[in-house]
């Protein structure tokens, strides 16, 4: 946070980072864009200056968008199994194009969330080191 422009009276609560983590915005400030492209951050807000570089989200993003994709697909594959019970390549064709694209979606905005996450836990007030 070399160029931020943080304030503790506009730091935001946990679950108001949080969700503009999972918006790609700038957990502090909530206007500059997290990522540029599809899943690399910027090195710092266009906004507020905040440094994206040590909210590093690493494994936990695939990790939290796997948990969350299997939690909507297995109980719709279990529940299509068990009311229609379609052929199983007809299973695969629908349900393995649905989870790749579901878990492509989803990551982006998870990865958003957990570097949010990562700021509103970790980030301290500079008058604090
Ligand atoms: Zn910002």
């Amino acid at each position: 946070m070399t160029q931020s422009s943080y304030s503790p009276a506009a730091r935001p609560s946990f679950m108001g980072a949080l969700l503009r983590g999972l918006g790609r915005r700038c957990p502090n400030c909530g206007r500059g864009p997290l990522l540029r492209g599809y899943l690399k951050p910027h090195d710092n807000c266009p906004s507020c200056g905040l440094a994206f570089a040590p909210l590093r989200s690493d494994d936990a993003a695939p990790y939290f968008t796997i948990l969350i994709v299997g939690h909507i697909v297995v109980p719709l594959v279990l529940l299509v199994e068990q009311h229609l019970a379609p052929p199983v390549p007809l299973q695969l064709a629908i349900w393995l194009p649905v989870t790749a694209l579901l878990t492509l979606g989803l990551l982006p905005f998870v990865k958003g969330g957990v570097m949010a996450a990562i700021w509103s836990l970790k980030a301290k007030d500079p008058s604090e080191r």
